[in-house]
């Protein structure tokens, strides 16, 4: 078909909006776009409504049907993979490394059951692939669990514009984080090995990033974390900028155990909650208060300190003085290490519980090594200082992040080894529910990865 009588016909369809056929079966339809949809029997059914053009659902699955990276991405998505229930997605995985002449290992990761007892079992492993080598230099990693709920994978396409394919919006849980830098890490190596054989390339996907990192440390023990890597890419959804370091992370829980008496004799009894109120109180401004007067450390890179008491309960009945109260609380560090934070954590508590009543006793407990106090302390055994990354490749936006990774997880053996931590989608959706990305999202996040492993070679020759 003749190219100007085509755009004429775009024209007309946007303008009118009746159908269109083309007779060698292809049409463009945004101005100035390359955008080709392969088929035009879809549009057909066109002129349904204002001035909403409906893309047939067959349409924009065979767009996702026509590309190895969004196909894979697809399959992923498709699969269910909340954390501790990972098999699914890493048998798929498995058998499609293999098909694609990677040797793959697998590593069993042990899990915790309701009653916190250790289960070793074959229900949860991470993915180590590889072509050539079991010494990889170049490691891609990133993350086969997400959190909960499920959602489905789904296609959609803004009604109000006309129809591009890389406006498709593919939604469901794990499309960003982290399926998608799952996907595009995956293709960016075979890609690449395609081209180069001999790059040494490792695949590296674990479980339970998303419950403090288990699948990350469980590597990093093993015989597989060898140490001759120069380059780690991880993956997780950064809007394709390189992230040039995270905040660290403490997360502790505040106990506060008071005697229960009859609502109408309160001084009978000592109520849990009156006294976690101005604790919490003090938590909450820690990070806005400066460290000569005992708040939280900030600094120029990550900003503030932030904490978020994400849980609370506590007392029984409104009759009754409240004999306990609990709370959680999640801190993200802007500098300065986790033990000295924990400090500055202990003596806020105890000041304020102190104020309330001089003579509380204030215990930093594990849980499970039977401390009692009015006040008890635990902190999480996931800790870690902000973490520095390199950002050191050209054309890449740089940024920071306020989110945890499996970087800290990762215990580095050897010298100037340099990771980075990039990705397609923004983390502003990933979580929620609703999680999506398009297709030129996708797409753009391959090229991305293509890059840094051509950074990575490039520099292993010089
Ligand atoms: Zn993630």
């Amino acid at each position: 078909m003749h190219k100007s009588y085509l755009l004429a016909l775009v024209s007309l369809l946007a303008s009118s909006l009746v159908g269109a056929r083309s007779v060698d079966g292809q049409i463009r339809l945004s101005d100035g776009s390359s955008d080709v949809i392969d088929s035009v029997d879809s549009i057909d059914s066109v002129g349904t409504g204002s001035d909403a053009i409906q893309i047939q659902k067959s349409e924009m699955d065979k767009v996702i049907a026509s590309s190895e990276l969004l196909s894979l991405h697809r399959s992923l998505v498709e699969i269910k993979s909340i954390s501790d229930n990972e098999q699914a997605v890493g048998e798929f995985l498995l058998d499609y490394l293999h098909s694609k002449n990677f040797t793959v290992e697998k590593q069993y990761v042990a899990f915790d059951d309701d009653t916190g007892k250790t289960i070793r079992s074959p229900r949860r492993f991470n993915i180590y692939a590889y072509r050539n080598s079991a010494s990889p230099s170049i490691i891609l990693t990133s993350h086969i669990d997400t959190v909960p709920p499920f959602i489905p994978y789904s296609l959609s396409h803004p009604s109000s514009t006309p129809f591009k394919r890389d406006d498709i919006l593919i939604s469901g849980r794990g499309t960003v984080d982290d399926k998608a830098s799952l996907a595009c890490q995956t293709i960016a190596a075979m890609d690449h090995l395609d081209e180069h054989p001999d790059t040494e390339i490792g695949l590296l996907f674990v479980v339970s990033e998303e419950t403090g990192g288990r699948g990350m440390s469980r590597f990093s023990e093993s015989r597989l974390n060898s140490g001759t890597y120069h380059t780690i890419i991880f993956g997780e959804p950064t809007e394709r900028a390189l992230v040039a370091g995270h905040k660290g992370m403490i997360g502790f829980s505040v106990r506060v155990r008071g005697k229960p008496a009859h609502s109408g004799y309160p001084w009978l009894g000592r109520s849990a909650v009156s006294e976690i109120l101005p604790i919490l109180m003090k938590i909450d401004q820690l990070g806005d208060i400066p460290v000569s007067k005992g708040g939280l450390p900030s600094s120029k890179k990550y900003g503030r300190t932030t904490l978020n008491i994400g849980f609370m309960a506590g007392g029984l009945a409104s009759n009754v003085v409240a004999e306990e109260a609990t709370a959680k609380v999640s801190v993200r560090l802007a500098a300065g290490d986790p033990m000295e934070a924990q400090d500055i954590i202990v003596r806020a508590i105890r000041d304020t519980a102190r104020q309330n009543r001089n003579d509380t006793t204030v215990v930093v407990t594990s849980g499970r090594d039977g401390k009692k106090g009015d006040v008890e302390i635990t902190f999480g055994a996931e800790s870690y200082s902000p973490v520095d990354l390199d950002f050191d490749v050209d054309g890449f936006n740089i940024t920071t992040v306020n989110y945890g990774t499996d970087v800290p997880h990762w215990k580095i053996y050897g010298d100037n080894v340099k990771r980075y931590l990039y990705g397609p989608g923004t983390i502003f959706v990933a979580h929620g529910k609703d999680e999506a990305l398009t297709v030129g999202e996708m797409e753009a996040g391959l090229e991305g990865y293509k890059k840094l492993i051509a950074a990575a070679v490039e520099r292993e020759r010089s």
